[in-house]
C-alpha cells in the first residue's frame, strides 16, 4: 500500500483535468434520448476527449486479472448493468432506462474519473429515486471527509446513508480508488466500513468516490464479454462519482465545471 500525495504542480493540472471531463461528461449527459445507441455516445466522447488535446483513460487499458484491454472511451452502463458497461451500437437506448455513464481521461500525464447516472425520458417513481439517493450517497460520502477522516468514515457514510433512505442494496466488490497518476492507485476505499478505520486521509490525496446502489441485491456478476458488471438478480442500479483532492480543511471537487 503507496499512497502519492500529489505537488502542487500535479494538483493544478488534475483540477483542469477534472474540469475538462465534467465538461464532456455533462455534454454526453444532454445526448442521452430514447433512441441513441451508446456506440453514438462513445463517438461524441472520443471526438471531444481530442478536440481538447487529452487522451482516454479506459480506452486500451487493461486491468489485473483482465486477459483483454477495455475497447472504449466512454462506460455505458444501462438498468441492471452496474458498472463497465461497453458501448456498442446494439446498445439503443429507451424511455424508462437508467443509464450510467463513467469516464477518466489523462490531462498533460494525470487521471480523473468521474462517472453520473441519468434517466432516458420519464422513469419510474422507483428508478428516480434510486438515482437521487446514489447521487445523495455521494455528497454524503464526500461531507465525511474532513479533517483527520479515515478511509472507513467514507464507506460508513455511504452504507448507513442508504440503508436510512430504503431498501437499496449497496455493491460492495467494487470500490473507489486513489487516482491522478494512474487510473487506479492506493487506497482502495469500499462503499461500507466502520468508522475511524482504515487509512487516514491527508491533505494531496487524490480520491475516485463512486457509491454503486441497486433496487435489490448487492450482489453483482461479471457477463461475457469481461468486462460488463450486472447486479446478479437483474435489478436496476445506479453509480455516482467524484475525483476529489483532500484539503486542509476538508476536500475539494476537481471533476466539476
Ligand atoms: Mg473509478
Amino acid at each position: 500500500m503507496s499512497i502519492i500525495i500529489k505537488t502542487k504542480e500535479e494538483i493544478e493540472k488534475l483540477r483542469e483535468g477534472g474540469k475538462r471531463l465534467a465538461t464532456i461528461l455533462a455534454e454526453v449527459a444532454t445526448r442521452v434520448h430514447s433512441g441513441v445507441s451508446a456506440m453514438e455516445l462513445e463517438e461524441y466522447t472520443q471526438a471531444r476527449i481530442k478536440e481538447m488535446g487529452d487522451t482516454p483513460a479506459f480506452l486500451g487499458y487493461k486491468p489485473a486479472g483482465h486477459r483483454t484491454a477495455y475497447p472504449a472511451a466512454l462506460i455505458v452502463s444501462v438498468n441492471n448493468v452496474v458498472v463497465h458497461g461497453i458501448p456498442t451500437p446494439k446498445i439503443i437506448l429507451k424511455e424508462g432506462d437508467v443509464v450510467s455513464l463513467d469516464l477518466g481521461i489523462k490531462h498533460e500525464e494525470l487521471f480523473t474519473d468521474h462517472a453520473i447516472t441519468v434517466p432516458v425520458g420519464a422513469v419510474t417513481k422507483e428508478r428516480a429515486k434510486l438515482i437521487n439517493v446514489t447521487r445523495e450517497a455521494l455528497a454524503v460520502a464526500l461531507e465525511a471527509i474532513v479533517p483527520g477522516a479515515r478511509v472507513g468514515d467514507i464507506g460508513h457514510a455511504v452504507e448507513s446513508f442508504a440503508k436510512k433512505q430504503g431498501k437499496y442494496g449497496v455493491v460492495k466488490a467494487l470500490a473507489g480508488h486513489g487516482v491522478g497518476r494512474a487510473i487506479h492507485e492506493d487506497p482502495y476505499i469500499p462503499n461500507y466500513g466502520r468508522k475511524g478505520t482504515g487509512e487516514l486521509l491527508v491533505p494531496g490525496m487524490v480520491v475516485a468516490i463512486e457509491p454503486m446502489l441497486t433496487l435489490g441485491s448487492d450482489e453483482v456478476v461479471e457477463g461475457s464479454d469481461g468486462y460488463t458488471m450486472k447486479t446478479e438478480d437483474g435489478s436496476c442500479a445506479a453509480h455516482f462519482e467524484h475525483t476529489v483532492l483532500i484539503t486542509e480543511t476538508g476536500y475539494e471537487i476537481l471533476t466539476k465545471t
